[in-house]
């Protein structure tokens, strides 16, 4: 018979959380090395010798004291949740920051454990930890690991069964006090207490957050439910507690500076007592950040960087993309013949061909190769921990548009897939700067987006340059592009900061994690099959039954024309406006879905509307686009248009389900398209008055 034993891991952002998760549940969390990116709860379990323990990961957080969205979901999980301890996780290299949440854990409830993980950097840098001295002097069972060693998740999996059979009982040591003001206003609280028997949470940490937090303090007594009576002493203790603290001069803010200050100063003591450091100069890491996060260096290193990964998945991927381009061609023949002996009727066999099989083959013949190439890079500046120090170099431009410097980090998430960016928007603490933080992730092209931004870049703008330097110019385009992509993000923002809200932005710190050696096979692991192959996918359920209701629009009749040349021609007019035509617009909409079919849908529009010519190589494919009037301001528009329109069905979704507003869902579609809309239309007029000037 299995004993169930529920537990919570928590711990700050970036210390190996998500790694010990997975590691314990042999589930798939995010890892990345930057904060933020687990903003909402995950669980999972495990057996082990008996038991089956079911975990459940909080957001990191570097304390419990504010009321920000990961501080109130770790906080509400620990009060009000069923778990019967709480693991937490810390980083050995920098164990005081994270004993000061451990020990705002041990104020509420004394079942925690702690485990210092990342001990193989310690002792690259040459740390010494004492871990059972530490134990001693916490009076918690306490376990060193390095999470990434399969030997330490074992040794991990030991310690919590025995952990489980003391059954969770600690003699914790070393209290935080407070300032004895602090503590004289406490003990006036806590007699008031006693009557409840609160067994959730210790009495304690209720009479601190009455006096430090108010909200707090009043939500969690309404947990316990107090007879009206109780209510009225404990409010009176309270009052009293309060006039002692204002006749001591110890204003709201004062009193929470006080707090704060005694758990550092514990946390720090009970570190040197067990943590030796070697006698050191500044590490090279951090010299290496003062350059990297300069005023004068560090947004042109940035832009380096990228066009550095752009050229290099610009140069890759023509090549391999017209070899799929040729193989799926060759096998088409061979599952013409195939199907053929089947008797199938001419329409079935052209629908199953020229419709669903052509729009996969464009999709993974466009698709694959440049994100085999960009995904892995991608990970990699993703696992060096470079995204926040992306973020940090972003946080003035964000704040001067009146945002909140966090939403720089949202956006970065962006990057990867509009949707973890958008549900990422949860660390912004104001509701307003959320939503304007949602509505505007958008406008950074995802992964999805980038295989057909490399594809047209490479084809149209490289080309009309000198042939050696096609590749860079194409890469410096699409940097333009996304710096473009950055200002309209910070326009809009500012806009919105404008029309909706005037509130201060929140304070926040972004921490810049230190530089990790990169695990080289788990990032290709994690970036093929994570991320490759799972937009592949997407974009294959999407295309296949794209591919055939285009092929059967473009053969079923409604007078003269095909339905896709009626809807294509309906949309012409306006298209054109933006310098693109209607089917280009119809690709858009058909998409909707997932952004990265649009250019094999596009395709496929125009093949099934027209004679049907097979496109071999890149060439050949840009030759089938030249046929239907694509000039270079069409292929810019389309790129314009595809990195500012309206988010995937995904993404919209996930601003419903985050905003829970279908007007901001709405704002969410509207906002980008008429954006998008603006800027082609704006770029197209300026386009034809050059070309009529010259
Ligand atoms: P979380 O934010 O706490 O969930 O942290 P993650 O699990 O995402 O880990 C942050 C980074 O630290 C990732 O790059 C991990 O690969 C890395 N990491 C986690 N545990 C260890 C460890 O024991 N040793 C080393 N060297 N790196 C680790």
């Amino acid at each position: 018979m299995k004993k169930d034993i529920p537990f919570i891991l928590a711990g700050n952002p970036n210390v190996g959380k998500s790694t010990v998760f997975n590691a314990l549940t042999g589930l798939k969390q995010h890892t990345g090395n930057w904060s933020g990116k687990t903003v909402s709860l995950a669980s999972g379990n495990f057996r082990y010798d008996g038991y089956r323990f079911i975990l459940q990961d909080l957001p990191g957080t570097y304390s419990l004291i504010s009321n920000s969205p990961e501080e109130e979901i770790a906080r509400d999980a620990i009060c009000f949740g069923d778990a019967n301890f709480v693991l937490v996780v810390a980083d050995a290299t920098c164990l005081a920051r994270n004993l000061n949440l451990l020990l705002q854990i041990l104020e509420i409830t004394p079942r925690v454990a702690l485990c210092v993980n990342l001990l193989d950097e310690a002792s690259r840098m040459d740390l010494s930890l004492d871990i059972p001295a530490l134990e001693r002097n916490l009076g918690i069972p306490v376990i060193g690991i390095s999470a990434q060693k399969r030997q330490d998740i074992a040794r991990l999996k030991a310690f919590l069964k025995t952990v489980a059979e003391k059954d969770f009982v600690t003699t914790p040591q070393h209290p935080v006090r407070y300032p004895v003001p602090i503590e004289d206003a406490l003990s006036r609280i806590l007699p008031s207490l006693e009557a409840l028997n609160i067994t959730r949470f210790h009495s304690r940490f209720l009479a601190l957050k009455l006096l430090d937090n108010p909200p707090l303090g009043a939500r969690l007594l309404d947990a316990l439910s107090p007879a009206s009576s109780q209510r009225i002493e404990i409010c009176d203790a309270v009052a009293s507690a309060q006039n002692l603290l204002v006749k001591q001069s110890i204003p709201d803010i004062r009193l929470r500076d006080m707090v704060v200050e005694s758990l550092v100063k514990t946390a720090k003591s009970l570190t040197d007592s067990c943590v030796k450091r070697p006698e050191g100069s500044i590490s090279a890491p951090r010299s290496i950040d003062r350059i990297l996060t300069s005023r004068r260096f560090g947004i042109p290193i940035m832009l380096g960087f990228l066009g550095l990964l752009l050229w290099i998945t610009i140069s890759g991927a023509n090549l391999p993309s017209s070899w799929l381009m040729e193989f799926f061609l060759w096998a088409k023949s061979y599952l013409y013949q195939f199907l053929s002996l089947l008797a199938l009727p001419q329409q079935v066999l052209s629908l199953c061909l020229d419709g669903i099989y052509q729009t996969v083959a464009w999709v993974t013949a466009v698709m694959l190769p440049p994100m085999l190439i960009f995904f892995p890079l991608f990970t990699l500046l993703e696992d060096l921990g470079y995204l926040p120090r992306l973020a940090f170099n972003l946080d003035r431009c964000f704040k001067r548009v009146g945002s909140c410097g966090k939403q720089a980090l949202t956006m970065c998430m962006g990057l990867g897939c509009n949707a973890v960016g958008v549900t990422g928007c949860r660390i912004i603490t104001g509701k307003r700067e959320r939503l304007a933080a949602m509505i505007t992730n958008c406008f950074i092209p995802c992964n999805g987006r980038f295989s057909m931004l490399i594809t047209l870049s490479g084809l149209f703008v490289g080309s009309i340059f000198y042939q050696g330097m096609q590749t860079v110019i194409a890469a410096v385009f699409l940097l333009f592009l996304i710096v473009c992509s950055v200002f309209v993000t910070l326009l809009v923002t500012g806009l919105l900061t404008r029309v909706f809200y005037q509130e201060e932005p929140a304070p926040f710190s972004l921490e810049l994690p230190p530089f990790r050696r990169p695990r080289i096979l788990q990032i290709l692991v994690r970036s093929i099959l994570d991320r490759t192959l799972h937009i592949l996918w997407r974009a294959v359920r999407v295309s296949a039954p794209a591919g055939a209701i285009i092929w059967m629009m473009a053969n079923v009749s409604w007078g003269d024309l095909s339905i896709l040349a009626h809807c294509a021609t309906f949309l012409d007019p306006f298209a054109r406006l933006m310098g693109m035509d209607g089917m280009i617009l119809l690709a858009f909409f058909l998409a909707l879905p997932a952004n990265e079919t649009v250019l094999p849908i596009l395709l496929m529009g125009y093949l099934a509307s027209g004679e049907m010519i097979e496109a071999t190589s890149l060439i050949a494919l840009k030759g089938i686009l030249v046929d239907h009037g694509w000039t270079i301001l069409t292929s810019v528009n389309v790129m314009l248009f595809s990195i500012l329109h309206f988010p995937c069905a995904t993404t919209l979704l996930t601003i419903k389900k985050e905003s829970g507003s279908l007007l901001w869902t709405g704002l969410g579609f509207l906002i980008p398209t008429v954006t998008a809309v603006l800027v082609c239309m704006t770029v197209t007029g300026v386009w034809h008055l050059i070309t009529a000037l010259c």
